[in-house]
């Protein structure tokens, strides 16, 4: 079936006790038994519950993908997913990676001994000459936050598979309605539930999809002895936002399309960053592998950081805000805000920079909304 119906159909059977037609929020922590052992495939909260099943199965599904596993956070994903690996072996991650997977990356797992390498991954020449012996996952986030930079995920799977490394992609900006990695060759997808997928600005989770079985099993044993495990609530949060998942999506980037068509004509606008952009770097690979193009757009202003940070309090309807793909409009300055803690380091980005990240309000109103901000500084 195509994407909207399984988005809203799959793993959410009618409640077989009630005939309630949502999946209900089983908010137990236990099961009762039949009889010692015997029980309905549910002991324990932390290792199992049906509004998580409900969510995992929706969303696996959605990632063409055999397994899913829900987390509490995006980050918490991520870090089960890293927990694959064991110590000494080597990561790469892009040289624009999103600020908490770098901080992950940097600050625990290479303090634990796990070496890693940020890489300009739109370059396999970097990625050859970041490799090593003991390289065993590559990680991608495609377009990058907040550069917005596109890779050929089929190209950087086939060349991390030829070297026996896995390749991870971070899906969160793209959307499994946007993009599926797995089907472009990728081993596992990690998503930010908090973003696109919840939409609503009011759930913070994370999830990783998969085919292979062993990892599958491997990760839903971390999911349990390590408990970063999200509420019933919150994967009903998720689920329902899931649901309109793929309508939001196609206003998103009607929306983002708008916005970019003002900032190109602005004369207070330095730099577009689009993937729809027909001059951007990455366009023919986006063409290729996305649907379409997404709801963030990244910019910067003529007068660098100062008129950045202008442009970023004078909105009215864009809120000034971390996090993005909820139906508001946000903005913010990354070098302050969503990437202070690259400051000093390889993946600091430019203080000229704005990312948006465009809600589905109407298009005319965002559009006067962020011209009078620009008109502000000229
Ligand atoms: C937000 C985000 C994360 C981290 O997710 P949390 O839910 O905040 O832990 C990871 N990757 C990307 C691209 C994100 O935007």
């Amino acid at each position: 079936m195509e994407f909207e119906t399984r988005a809203i159909h799959d793993g959410q059977e009618p409640d077989p006790s009630t005939g309630a037609i949502l999946t209900p929020i089983y908010a137990t922590s236990t099961y009762v038994q039949d009889e010692v052992g015997k029980h309905k495939g549910y002991e324990y909260s932390r290792t199992g519950n049906p509004t998580r099943t409900a969510l995992q199965e929706c969303l696996a599904s959605l990632e063409n993908a055999k397994h899913g596993l829900a987390f509490a956070s995006g980050l918490a994903a991520s870090d089960a997913v890293l927990r694959l690996l064991l110590p000494g072996d080597h990561i790469v991650i892009p040289d624009d990676a999103y600020g908490g997977t770098y901080r992950l990356v940097a600050r625990v797992f290479e303090p634990a001994g796990f070496p890693y390498s940020p890489v300009d991954m739109t370059s396999l020449d970097a990625l050859a000459s970041a490799w090593r012996d003991e390289t065993k996952l590559v990680w991608i986030e495609s377009p990058t936050n907040p550069m917005l930079t596109v890779v050929d995920i089929a190209a950087i799977a086939s060349f991390a598979h030829e070297r026996g490394a896995l390749c991870v992609v971070d899906n969160t900006f793209a959307t499994p309605y946007l993009q599926q990695p797995i089907s472009l060759g990728a081993d596992i997808v990690v998503h930010s539930t908090t973003k696109y997928l919840g939409g609503h600005s009011d759930v913070v989770g994370g999830f990783v999809a998969l085919n292979d079985e062993e990892r599958a099993a491997r990760l839903a044993f971390l999911q349990n002895a390590v408990g970063a495990v999200p509420s019933p609530f919150d994967c009903w949060l998720v689920l329902r936002g899931v649901r309109t998942l793929a309508i939001r999506m196609e206003k998103h980037c009607a929306n983002a399309r708008a916005v970019v068509d003002l900032l190109l004509d602005h004369p207070a606008v330095d730099r577009v960053l689009y993937p729809g952009l027909p001059e951007h770097l990455g366009h023919d690979v986006a063409t290729k592998q996305m649907r379409d193009f997404g709801g963030m757009v990244s910019f910067t202003c003529h007068g660098g950081e100062e008129a950045a940070l202008r442009v970023a309090a004078a909105t009215k309807l864009f809120a000034l805000a971390e996090s993005l793909g909820a139906v508001e409009s946000l903005i913010e300055h990354p070098a302050k805000m969503t990437h202070a803690s690259a400051a000093d380091s390889p993946l600091a980005v430019d203080p000229a920079l704005i990312r948006l990240s465009v809600g589905i309000e109407a298009a005319s109103d965002l559009v006067d909304d962020l011209k009078q901000a620009l008109d502000t500084i000229g």
